[in-house]
């Protein structure tokens, strides 16, 4: 068992798509230009020039949502004094219309905008948006550059090419994907960094972060893969963790075998200090086509760390297949203002989440019994939403009040069709042709650059393999029919047991801890939830506040230790509690560390599978 209390805050991944790179044109590019050296009340200046402009008015927008976050942010609303000015350094008139867009007069004469821009990690409560979506000014030793934060578009000139300026002192190093088309000193001490892009979505694609140079990189087949990471107290550096990064991609390359959608990848981690104290607090990742930003809480321990990270950047590394190399065309042409959502988020988020932990089983990262508990969790907490819910609908309309809630349930739900629809494509096919397969067969079709009609991809899909997939995916995507899971799982010779299960000492499941806070800040026993074999052989009581354990002070501050220190533990270890019971009174508590064990459901394989339920989950599991 290796799960973090870090579920408890739900670790939201995201995906970004679109296509990116196709030549860069003659055209004159627009120019965006960031100054991270004359930093103003920890705000930026950004200027936009986008060459001739031939209407009388124009709007510049700064975008309201981006792809992958399937929230409204409203980046805008973190501009500061926006002017326009004309060639000869005169104001034009500016209409506010509303947070994230500007309308320009006399446009014929304009010469570029200017803006202040803050940042979001020190807003209070981040003003709502995710952390790996975010951005962090800190003048001389980060500037975490989700650049849809920074650069505003003008309507009609999205798809014109950019040139990105980034004004930044010597001793700071961009980590991105972003190719740097030049670099150079312009006074001592000033160095001017240059990108270009072929079309706006290309900036909003590749986030760079600047900071004390801390990376390295390494080479996975014709790939070459970049890990930069900040870590304010340097408690970390890139260089640990590197082995575990590099492992995994490696077995992720295995996994997709000839698919080969990018030839660099970046994955950019920033590691907050004091989360919720005028830091990110949000974890989690947000994919882009070559590159992720990954925001995680410093204070974790460092195997923990690994842990997450593995399941968090091979969630965004698989985006990859979907959404960059299969998409419709909401994704395909995404309006930053005004986003149309596809219905196909069960492939987007649900199909790459179960890739995710698939590729692990198989390449022997995990047992497959770890897989099947990661099911089972999955399972567990679909539950608690809709399941009658259809999916495509709920995909569509993602970003309305009634929806946006069951988002988390696309990487549980969503990863549980893809688990199915495999299956059942395993049973069809006689072991032949797997959802990978299918994502192979897609990718081929459709590609980066081609998307699909929302509609059709469910015939074609039909078309591609068997009748009865259509009927799968009428029945439990489209339609309002729950999966029958057992059904599925009895197939390959599993089933569900109740019995006792092993637990973690302070976690009963990623969403079910045995231990909550109260309002002074101090950890609780849940008197909520049946404690396990470990509390109760401590005869510890639903109520107990825990006020120190083996002689060292926990509360919420760093209840994060608590779960570290406590994985550290082995059975027959001593322990010791103090504990406050009833208000007032404070008792010492001393026994010995048991295996922690609960009451529960599990995944498990059946006593005695036929051979065609061994065949069916070997070419599931192991093929
Ligand atoms: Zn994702």
């Amino acid at each position: 068992m290796k799960k973090t209390i870090y579920a408890l805050a739900i670790i939201a991944t995201a995906l970004g798509c679109k296509t990116s790179q196709s030549t860069i044109s003659e055209k004159e590019p627009v120019l965006a230009t960031l100054d991270l050296v004359n930093v103003k009340d920890d705000k930026v200046m950004v200027t936009v020039d986008p060459g001739k402009i031939n209407t009388e008015t124009i709007i510049f927008y700064i975008p309201k949502t981006v792809p992958g976050t399937y929230s409204t942010s409203n980046y805008g609303a973190y501009a500061e004094d926006l002017k326009a000015y004309d060639y000869k350094g005169d104001e034009l008139p500016v209409t506010v219309y509303d947070e994230n867009s500007w309308g320009i007069s006399n446009a014929t004469r304009l010469d570029k905008v200017t803006y202040w821009m803050n940042d979001t990690f020190d807003v209070s409560g981040e003003g709502g948006i995710y952390s790996m979506a975010g951005t962090n000014i800190n003048e001389g030793k980060n500037f975490l550059l989700n650049l849809h934060g920074f650069v505003g578009y003008f309507n009609d000139l999205t798809e014109e090419p950019y040139q990105l300026e980034i004004i930044r002192a010597n001793d700071l190093y961009a980590g991105s994907a972003f190719d740097l088309a030049q670099s150079s000193e312009i006074k001592p001490g000033v160095t001017k960094d240059i990108f270009r892009a072929s079309r706006y979505f290309e900036v909003t694609d590749n986030p760079i972060m600047y900071a004390a140079p801390d990376t390295v990189s390494f080479k996975v087949d014709q790939m070459d893969v970049l890990l930069h990471v900040y870590s304010p107290t340097k408690k970390f550096n890139a260089q640990d963790f590197k082995p575990g990064m590099e492992k995994m991609i490696t077995a992720q390359k295995d996994f997709l075998g000839e698919i080969d959608n990018t030839n660099k990848y970046a994955i950019l981690l920033y590691l907050s200090a004091t989360p919720g104290d005028g830091d990110a607090a949000r974890f989690g990742a947000l994919e882009h086509h070559t590159s992720t930003v990954v925001v995680m809480p410093e204070e974790m321990e460092k195997e923990s760390l690994d842990e997450s990270l593995k399941d968090i950047v091979s969630h965004e590394f698989f985006h990859i297949l979907t959404p960059l190399g299969v998409h419709s065309k909401e994704v395909h042409y995404f309006d930053y203002n005004d986003p149309q959502m596809s219905r196909h988020l069960w492939l987007y988020e649900g199909v790459t989440e179960y890739f995710a932990n698939l590729f692990q089983v198989k390449q022997g990262l995990i047992s497959n019994q770890d897989f099947y508990d990661r099911i089972q969790e999955k399972i567990a907490i679909s539950q608690r939403f809709d399941d009658s819910m259809s999916f495509t609908e709920m995909s569509r309309n993602i970003l309305e009040d009634e929806y946006k809630d069951s988002y988390y349930n696309v990487y549980q739900k969503g990863a549980l069709i893809g688990m199915a629809l495999d299956i059942r494509l395993r049973e069809l096919s006689n072991g032949e042709m797997g959802l990978l397969d299918l994502m192979k067969q897609l990718t081929a079709m459709y590609g980066k650059d081609k998307p699909f009609e929302d509609e059709e991809l469910f015939p074609v899909i039909t078309e591609l393999t068997y009748p009865e997939i259509g009927e799968f995916l009428n029945t439990y995507v489209s339609g309002t029919t729950p999966i029958p899971y057992n059904q599925f799982f009895t197939r390959v010779g599993l089933e569900m047991r109740q019995g006792q299960v092993a637990v973690d000492y302070f976690l009963k499941d990623p969403s079910t801890p045995f231990i909550t806070v109260n309002e002074n800040g101090e950890i609780v026993l849940r008197d909520d939830v049946e404690l396990s074999t470990f509390f109760k052989e401590l005869d510890l009581m639903g109520g107990d506040v825990i006020k120190s354990v083996n002689g060292k002070t926990y509360n919420v501050q760093n209840v994060y230790d608590l779960i570290g220190d406590a994985a550290k533990w082995s059975v027959g270890d001593p322990v010791e509690f103090v504990v406050e019971r009833g208000g007032d009174e404070e008792l010492k508590i001393e026994g010995k560390v048991v295996e922690p064990m609960s009451t529960g459901k599990r995944l498990v394989e059946i006593m005695n599978p036929n051979g065609e339920q061994m065949e069916l989950r070997h070419s599931w599991l192991k093929s």
